[in-house]
């Protein structure tokens, strides 16, 4: 799972993907992984130190408060390190958000697909006794541990406790960090895993598929039956874990998370908003039809969605999209898990092709968008440079105002007749 303000999580969804926090998964996705955190350019300076000590100190007496061991703290903060290179990315944020065809271009990839494939062959008695005891397909478990951590190679290498503490210390969100990093020590207390191994992404996500420290609380499993919980070192524990937390965010077993479509003639893009909701054959009533033809699944409370608006592919999904979401909550990142098990599973590229010629907006030109349709009546809220549920609401209604398809997708185009309708009111 992710920290809000990610790459992804900047170019599709509602501001934040998902943190454990609010609604409950696991990880901090593509944010922490593959930093190398311990830059030899970010060294911390004598005073940040010493002043994260102090810092370490109060949290430690607090910790003992609340019934940590000695020992646990002993090993977990004696040693702990306050990680610049943890900070920068925490402030970081993406000039350019990246095109979905872009990102699904390195997530669904021909090698990841090959590769869930082997990885499902090596692992496949502990992959299907997660996924049968749950209720999922494998390929579903198989495609978040590659986007997670490219199946455990990349799953980051930064003590979880460091990346926590220097979060709790001077990161964006303090309150969150701090938590987690009691949730932390008290699963070094419960004796699961120890303080050295319990490593991870530079935003506290662990393991093979990035459980933070409350969501592995909450959901972690002993899958292969030692009596303890390694989803660092054990595929099994891995998988069950996965699977359990998919489960309780509402797995509905047997339904697909989502398929293509065709729109018919005429769709009214306004309901193609990802929140507008019916049965399939509701869907069907209106003229969606699956992109590679006969009829649709039946599939309860699904929502069409247009990751790249009227000019790319549309896809209808139902609640186990909603439920992969709760792991990670991008639309982007869901997208990609399924269609990442499907290919795993054997299924081909996609029906329609994205509009790849359309470049990716800056932050500063989606906030000037913003303010722009602020200006023209149509309201985006305030402008942050983040393409969220109400600036696209708001590019809809402009769109629908010049008589365009309402799709609610940014471009330069628009942004242009934007600027006109201004200058000219
Ligand atoms: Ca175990």
């Amino acid at each position: 799972m992710k920290y809000p303000g990610t790459i992804v999580a900047a170019m599709l969804v509602a501001g934040c993907a998902a943190t454990p926090s609010s609604n409950a998964p696991a990880q901090a996705a593509d944010p922490g992984k593959s930093a190398g955190v311990a830059a030899p350019d970010a060294q911390a300076t004598e005073p940040v130190r010493e002043s994260f000590r102090d810092w370490l100190a109060g949290f430690r007496s607090e910790a003992r408060n609340r019934g940590i061991a000695d020992a646990t703290l002993a090993t977990a903060l004696d040693g702990a390190e306050f990680l610049p290179r943890v900070i920068e990315l925490d402030r970081s944020q993406p000039e350019f958000t990246r095109q979905i065809w872009d990102y699904l271009d390195t997530a669904v990839s021909d090698t990841r697909v090959e590769t869930g494939r082997n990885r499902l062959a090596e692992h496949r008695d502990a992959i299907e006794a997660a996924a049968t005891r749950y209720g999922l397909r494998p390929e579903i478990l198989v495609a978040i541990w590659g986007l997670e951590s490219n199946y455990g190679g990349n799953f980051g290498d930064t003590r979880t406790v460091d990346a926590l503490a220097t979060l709790a210390y001077e990161g964006r969100r303090r309150d969150f960090a701090r938590k987690q990093l009691f949730a932390a020590l008290e699963i070094l207390d419960s004796g699961d895993i120890s303080a050295d191994r319990m490593r991870g992404s530079w935003a506290g996500a662990m393991g093979h598929t990035q459980f933070i420290p409350t969501s592995f609380q909450a959901y972690a499993m002993d899958g292969d039956g030692d009596g303890k919980r390694d989803i660092w070192g054990s595929i099994p524990d891995v998988m069950a874990s996965t699977a359990h937390y998919l489960a309780e965010a509402g797995w509905d077993t047997g339904a697909p998370w989502g398929l293509e479509v065709r729109l018919p003639e005429g769709f009214d893009y306004a309901s193609a908003d990802g929140r507008t909701r019916q049965s399939a054959s509701g869907w069907a009533a209106d003229g969606v039809r699956p992109a590679s033809g006969g009829s649709l699944p039946q599939l309860d409370d699904a929502a069409i969605i247009t990751p790249a608006g009227a000019r790319g592919p549309a896809f209808l999904v139902g609640p186990n999209f909603r439920s992969i979401l709760r792991y990670n909550n991008a639309t982007s990142y869901a997208l990609a898990v399924g269609r990442l098990a499907d290919r795993i599973a054997g299924a081909g590229p996609l029906a329609a092709a994205w509009p790849r010629g359309l470049a990716a907006m800056s932050r500063d030109q989606v906030e000037e968008m913003q303010g722009l349709l602020n200006d023209a009546g149509f309201d985006a809220g305030t402008p942050d440079g983040v393409m969220g549920p109400n600036t696209r609401g708001a590019l809809r209604q402009f769109q629908a105002s010049i008589g365009l398809i309402p799709d609610g997708f940014p471009t330069f185009a628009l942004l242009k007749r934007l600027r006109q309708t201004v200058a000219e009111s």
